[in-house]
């Protein structure tokens, strides 16, 4: 899709939006006596709003994820870069996305929240992408495809290949959620976003860099994809304190973690294989596992009553008779793991 084309996927109130100019937007110093914010005068340590551009963060994650500045946008989770795409591309009551089911249930959480029409497209033999139904869905007023690569609650990775195909012969924006890429052996897809100017990758600090409680959320795409998201964004929506603390957290390397949740994955499904409760353990490249068992209710109240909590994805289309498991500290797997050796089929 070209530029051109991705500008008319705009929403026309959107495209004709005057942006709120903050009042650090009309002086950019940073010495001097702040008068122009009606802030308090007084020291707390956070009586001056923080930056709306998030300079330096931005930088920092530039330099680690190898995108310019221009090409980054960062959310209060990537919940509220979802939210975007929505409020950016489609206009509520009229145009629609397609998502693909089993995935993400924010992707329709936030359609039904805008107004916005679903068209899910079911998953095929063991969650496979199916590439000619995502694209037959959609019609002339489809402004955006959800992508999930690792997909939750699954736990694959779609074949590079396959998402780059739905990219280029879309008619509409398409999302690639990469929220689970730190654990996938794919490399992700946001270096295509300058080539792909109607992609864009969604990724988080939530997960492998472990820091879910900070709520930072990253998107990638072109440009001028993300000064519209940036326009439409509230002014403020990153705070000091998670703007700097971020910042520093960026310091630590997350790699031996990361080995460690991989290897405990590997081990944790070998074990779940050998149980006569599971019937099938998905291939996963997430920091989870679906596994399908003979009794996904009685198995996740067991384990509720046992202390341990996992998610019971029994009623998610697609997903009968699964628990999703996330993979925690090996302690924790195997007391997860206690529970269910114990349990009588
Ligand atoms: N995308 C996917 C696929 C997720 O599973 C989640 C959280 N479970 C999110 C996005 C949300 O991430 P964040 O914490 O950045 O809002």
């Amino acid at each position: 899709m070209t530029l051109e084309q991705v500008r008319a996927l705009v929403r026309p109130n959107i495209a004709r939006l005057t942006p709120y100019s903050t009042a650090r937007d009309e002086y950019k110093g940073t010495l001097g006596i702040f008068l122009d914010a009606n802030e308090s005068p007084y020291s707390t340590g956070y009586n001056r709003y923080p930056d709306p551009h998030q300079k330096a963060l931005k930088q920092r994650l530039s330099e680690i994820k190898g995108v310019p500045v221009e090409s980054i946008f960062v959310g209060n989770g990537s919940d509220e870069a979802i939210d975007l795409v929505f409020r950016v591309f489609c206009t509520p009551g009229v145009d629609n996305v397609v998502a693909i089911e089993p995935s993400y249930g924010m992707y329709a959480v936030c359609a039904a929240i805008n107004d916005v029409a679903v068209r899910g497209v079911a998953l095929g033999e063991d969650f496979s992408l199916p590439v000619d139904a995502v694209l037959a869905a959609c019609d002339a007023h489809t402004k955006a495809i959800f992508l999930c690569s690792p997909n939750n609650p699954s736990g694959n990775a779609f074949a590079r290949e396959d998402l780059l195909y739905i990219v280029r012969n879309a008619p509409a924006m398409v999302v690639v959620d990469e929220a689970y890429i730190d654990f996938c052996d794919q490399p992700s897809l946001r270096f295509e976003v300058e080539k792909e100017p109607n992609l864009v990758v969604y990724q988080t600090l939530s997960k492998a860099w472990g820091l879910a409680g900070l709520r930072l959320g990253l998107a990638f795409a072109h440009p001028e994809v993300i000064a519209r998201m940036s326009q439409v964004k509230y002014p403020y929506n990153i705070s000091a304190l998670t703007q700097k603390t971020v910042i520093k957290a960026l310091e630590s390397p997350i790699d031996a973690q990361v080995k460690e949740i991989v290897a405990e994955r590997a081990r944790v499904a070998r074990e779940l294989k050998s149980l006569p409760c599971v019937l099938k353990v998905y291939l996963s490249q997430a920091n989870f596992l679906l596994v399908k068992v003979t009794d996904a209710d009685a198995l996740y109240d067991l384990l509720v009553s046992r202390g341990v909590i996992v998610r019971n994805r029994n009623k998610v289309k697609g997903c009968a008779g699964c628990l999703r498991i996330t993979i925690g500290l090996k302690e924790e797997n195997d007391q997860m793991l206690d529970v269910l050796k114990n349990f009588k089929v």
